[in-house]
């Protein structure tokens, strides 16, 4: 299982953030907590979008495959930023974790092969190293199964996205998992972060109202 740690540079209070930004453009008083609560939530059930950018969140999300952190990649919108573990400057001849499907730890027979695949790639690494080849290029070797850590940074409007997306149904499990540990996360880090995670992060079918996917799990109607 994977681990999310919000870092401290993460909004404490994301509503009232957004308060007290958007009360400097409508000549709001920004001294006023209350007025600033008040002011966010106004800014977010207006669906006004871009002041959910002045939400910071910093986290450090580590042992998923670096399958689900390939397809994290693709959630650009805002410019997020982030670091990854290196192939190059780790050492992964000694051995790397990797996640196991819950589908193949269910079967033995199907768990004995996914194990052997692992350890052949593991001793073809060590013999690689022993030939003298660089890490960088037995890394190559590398399954998208195994896990990586990464230093993550991006706004609150961008995981109100990516939630559409990947709290769908059909979307990849690990990712469904992922996307939940942080919302968890988050949840846990403030009373502000757990109306968010309640009220903002929700697939896109409970958004429309309607499924828009080609192939639909059946939660929502097609049309
Ligand atoms: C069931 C399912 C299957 C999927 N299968 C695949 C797959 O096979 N392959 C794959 O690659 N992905 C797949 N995805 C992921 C998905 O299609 C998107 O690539 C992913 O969600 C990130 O892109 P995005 O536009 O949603 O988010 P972001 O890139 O974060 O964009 C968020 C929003 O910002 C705006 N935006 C972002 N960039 C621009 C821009 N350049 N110009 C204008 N506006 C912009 C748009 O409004 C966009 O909706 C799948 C998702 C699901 C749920």
């Amino acid at each position: 299982m994977g681990k999310i740690t919000i870092l401290p540079e993460t909004t404490g209070n994301p509503i009232s953030l957004i308060g007290m930004r958007a009360g400097v453009c409508w000549g709001g008083d920004t001294e006023d907590p209350e007025k600033n609560y008040k002011r966010g939530m106004d800014c977010i059930l207006s669906n006004h979008g871009r002041t959910m950018e002045y939400v910071n969140v910093e986290m450090i999300i580590d042992g998923y495959s670096a399958r689900v952190i390939r397809e994290w990649y693709t959630h650009i919108g805002g410019a997020p930023t982030r670091l990854q573990s290196s192939t190059r400057y780790i050492n992964y001849q000694d051995g790397f974790d990797y996640i196991v499907p819950h589908a193949i730890r269910r079967d033995d027979e199907a768990m004995a092969e996914y194990t052997k695949a692992m350890q052949n790639i593991q001793e073809s690494l060590k013999r690689l190293e022993e030939l003298g080849v660089a890490r960088e290029d037995s890394a190559m070797l590398l399954p998208l199964g195994m896990s990586t850590k990464i230093v993550d940074k991006r706004n609150l409007r961008n995981l109100v996205d990516m939630s559409r997306q990947r709290m769908c149904t059909r979307a990849y499990w690990e990712y469904r998992e992922m996307f939940h540990d942080i919302c968890k996360a988050l949840s846990d880090y403030s009373e502000e972060w757990k109306w968010v995670v309640e009220n903002l992060f929700l697939p896109k079918c409970e958004v429309a109202g309607k499924c828009t996917e080609k192939k639909s799990c059946g939660r929502y109607p097609k049309e």
